[in-house]
């Protein structure tokens, strides 16, 4: 079945809006057995719109569109619909009794102006909308079903799942597997090395990088009949990075750092100068942190770092606030404060000003106590401040699964 998307809104062409509508539709249909083949952009425009459909409408069986449903002067898509298809507009019944319905539950009532949203093309079929004022509809042009759902992603979203995909899903084939292996601290090019003959020419499993700075995900692909050989795959890739691989599929490094911290038993404490609370705040964002997260110190003056760490201030006068003797005496003392199993420290300079030839932009000490040592490491960094600072804080929850993870003697299976 040959499946295409439209999006419509000057927004998006004038980057004010990223089409995130097309990756999430692309998205799901991947997971319904569906493959977009081609998708196009246009802006509020009926003509446009109207010639675009006609387009899609001509080479494809399916077009999912979003966007132009509003009830503003410069929404067009039932117009153009209309035009493409080469009737007109009538006021719709059914919409007119979806928009009462939303009236009876919006104070005040709904705005004249959304009347307009009730004028759809002749004969179409409406799709609900549960959340919004906008009904979506099917047209059916050139033998194809075109799908038009509203421009807001949240409703789009729910139309879709609930109104799109599960009448499309009868018509196609099994969906394809898929596997996301997350990896940190290993490029590209050292990945493909260690990979070298896992995945030959015509092999049914296909192999796909996908850059999410600071991450690297391989998504490995198969068709339903070969789920074996992309298990066998998932495990050749593994086998060779293991310890690059911090998460599989929806889960984030927050969520598996978690899980470690809650396996563990064991307390952290946070000592933070560059990063400002970056990493406290990632390791909060998990529900039941407070199981083994203790406190966190934004220690950003030498002052504070005294106060609240007892880091000798002479230490940081010989060796300065950004050094391994400071990151260890913070991680030292942030433990010691907190009573914490770990205490994790960092410091550093994200720039833009700050840098010394010795120390430039991107130097980074990070250090982690325990009650038997403390490790420091100096990291030089590349990127403007809020690179500097966000790598800061991967690599520091990275070294927390690290120790985590030989702490227990664990694979680092996910
Ligand atoms: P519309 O249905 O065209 O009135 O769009 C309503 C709102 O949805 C717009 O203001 C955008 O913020 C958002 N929107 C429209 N199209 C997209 C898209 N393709 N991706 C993400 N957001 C969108
Ligand atoms: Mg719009």
């Amino acid at each position: 079945m040959k499946i295409a998307t439209l999006s419509i809104g000057d927004e998006l062409l004038t980057g004010e809006t990223v089409d995130t509508n097309a990756s999430h539709i692309a998205d799901r249909l991947y997971d319904a057995g569906g493959r977009v083949f081609k998708h196009l952009t246009v802006p509020d425009d009926v003509e446009a719109i109207a010639a675009a459909l006609r387009e899609l409408a001509g080479e494809s069986d399916v077009v999912v569109v979003t966007g132009g449903l509003g009830p503003t002067p410069d929404d067009y898509t039932a117009q153009a619909a209309a035009v493409a298809a080469g009737t007109e507009l009538e006021l719709s019944q059914g919409a007119l009794a979806h928009l009462a319905r939303f009236e009876e539950r919006i104070k005040g009532g709904l705005h004249p102006a959304n009347r307009r949203q009730a004028l759809l093309p002749k004969g179409c079929t409406l799709i609900d909308n549960p959340l919004g004022t906008a009904c979506g509809f099917v047209v059916n042009i050139s033998g194809a079903d075109l799908f038009f759902l509203p421009g807001v992603p949240y409703e789009m979203e729910r139309m879709l799942a609930e109104s799109v995909l599960p009448p499309l899903a009868k018509r196609l084939p099994a969906p394809w597997r898929r596997v996301t292996l997350k990896l940190f601290g290993i490029p590209e090019a050292a990945i493909a090395e260690r990979l070298a003959g896992v995945f030959p020419e015509n092999s049914p499993v296909q192999l796909a990088y996908c850059v999410k700075y600071p991450e690297i995900h391989l998504i490995l692909r198969s068709a339903a009949e070969h789920a074996g050989l992309l298990k066998e795959a998932v495990e050749a890739v593994r086998e060779r990075l293991e310890s690059f691989v911090f998460a599989k599929d929806g889960e984030t490094m927050d969520d598996r750092l978690a899980l470690l911290f809650r396996e563990s038993g064991l307390t952290l404490a946070l000592a933070e100068s560059c990063t400002g609370g970056m990493i406290a705040s990632r390791i909060t964002a998990v529900a039941g942190s407070s199981a083994y997260f203790l406190e966190g110190n934004v220690t950003y003056s030498n002052e504070a770092k005294t106060r609240m760490l007892k880091v000798p201030a002479e230490l940081i006068e010989a060796h300065g606030a950004v050094s391994s003797e400071v990151a260890r005496a913070m991680a030292t003392g942030a433990r010691e404060a907190a009573g914490s199993d770990l205490a994790l420290s960092v410091t550093g300079i994200a720039g833009p000003d700050g840098g010394t030839a010795e120390k430039p932009v991107g130097t980074v000490y990070l250090a982690l106590a325990d009650a038997s040592c403390c490790l420091v490491e100096r990291y030089n960094f590349q990127g403007d401040r809020a690179g500097v600072r966000s790598i800061t804080c991967f690599t520091a929850l990275d070294w927390l699964r690290n120790y985590l993870l030989t702490l227990h003697g664990k694979t680092g299976r996910n």
